[in-house]
């Protein structure tokens, strides 16, 4: 656990992207943050050290870290997880048997693995709703409700769920709410201003950029969840090496610049995939015909670079992936390269089939990450894979 630099919070988001949470290093003025790859620290005498034990409690790469994505989030404490699903599975030990959690129904499908799979034989109760309807997550709750959780936008529906709305209803019962804003960034979208209590990341994504590390963050403002989740962090270790921190760490300094990229190749290509006659739907919070557009403009700074879209017909969806050049077929999303996905086989095939039909989930669904390409080239790849 690591808590912000009082001072990081003065400067505006581009400017905390690069700086916020580093610190002078003494050895040699080093403008980055080095690697301390390190397991352990030499103690000065019983109980006499720097502050540094043991690297899986403490480690000075993984700690800028946690100030720098705290400090984008606008949020006061910072945890570095091996994975965005070690994170999701720190959020998950703060309950016990008999808890109720509920949670959007349309998730990243290793989310909602662990959520049924791990924690309901633990005992953990779950409900899984459309919480675009505000409504819907109100009638869910019962007593032993102790968490609203969800994505938004949600992969690959691109769902919103109204981030201030659910955090009003969670305040009035006194629940915590837990958003994954893997999807959004805090470029594009802060939930801990919108009323949430915890921001989770797979940095896997986004904030590192570059498809070359796996890892995920929690952040909160709250020293009671702070506490608690330092102490899962360090007592379940599920922490992420330093080499991985220092990666993410260089990520979230181009983050901005990235996401406006992304965000413009996003527009371009979901509104590109409107027009093509063999294209029957297209989801992207930036179209006006999103039926939640109206909702993204109000607490989103911009869509995004995800795009899906479904073509109705998977024989079509397979000649797709299978004809693209530039995108790539992979899991995975964020980075500066393009990709595309097909959920119902790729990243949501642990989705029980129910949901996945509930949610428009269908076996002609497409994903893309936009990346950083030049816009044009991306459309003219798609345009001959399609035709
Ligand atoms: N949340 C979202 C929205 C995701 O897309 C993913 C992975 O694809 C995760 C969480 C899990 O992250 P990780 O793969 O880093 O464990």
């Amino acid at each position: 656990m690591t808590r912000i630099l009082s001072d990081d919070q003065g400067y505006k988001l581009p400017t905390r992207a690069v700086h916020a949470g580093q610190i002078e290093e003494p050895l040699s003025g080093a403008v980055m943050t080095p690697i301390y790859q390190t397991s352990t620290y030499r103690q000065q005498g019983l109980g006499k050290h720097k502050g540094y034990e043991y690297a899986r409690t403490q480690n000075p790469t993984r700690e800028a870290l946690e100030r720098n994505v705290a400090s984008l989030e606008g949020g006061t404490y910072g945890f570095a997880f091996g994975s965005g699903l070690a994170a999701l599975d720190a959020i998950l030990k703060l309950f016990k048997p008999g808890d109720h959690i509920v949670s959007g129904d349309n998730l990243y499908g290793g989310s909602h693995r662990l959520m049924t799979r791990i924690y309901e034989p633990f005992g953990i109760r779950f409900s899984f709703v459309d919480t675009r309807e505000i409504g819907n997550v109100e009638r869910a709750l019962t007593p032993e409700t102790r968490l609203i959780y969800c994505e938004t936008p949600t992969n690959p529906m691109m769902f919103l769920t109204d981030l201030r709305a659910v955090g009003d209803l969670a305040v009035s019962r006194g629940i915590p709410v837990a958003v994954d804003n893997t999807f959004a960034t805090p470029v594009l979208q802060r939930p801990l201003e919108m009323g949430a209590e915890i921001v989770l990341h797979s940095t896997t994504k986004y904030l590192n950029g570059h498809s070359d590390m796996v890892g995920g963050m929690l952040v909160t403002s709250r020293d009671d969840l702070a506490e608690r989740l330092g102490f899962i962090q360090n007592a379940s270790g599920g922490v992420p090496g330093p080499m991985d921190c220092w990666l993410a760490l260089r990520g979230t300094k181009t983050l901005i610049l990235r996401m406006r990229q992304h965000d413009a190749n996003g527009r371009r290509m979901a509104e590109w995939l409107t027009t093509h006659s063999k294209v029957r739907k297209v989801y992207y919070p930036g179209l006006p015909t999103h039926p939640q557009h109206e909702l993204a403009r109000c607490q989103m700074g911009g869509f995004g670079g995800m795009v899906s879209f479904d073509v109705e017909d998977l024989a079509l969806s397979r000649r797709i992936v299978e004809r693209v050049r530039l995108f790539q077929l992979a899991e995975s999303l964020g980075g500066v390269e393009s990709l595309i996905g097909h959920p119902a086989s790729m990243t949501h095939a642990s989705v029980p089939l129910e949901i996945r039909r509930r949610i428009g989930l269908t076996d002609s669904l497409l994903r893309l990450s936009m990346g950083i390409e030049d816009v044009d080239d991306l459309i003219a790849d798609l345009k001959q894979a399609i035709d």
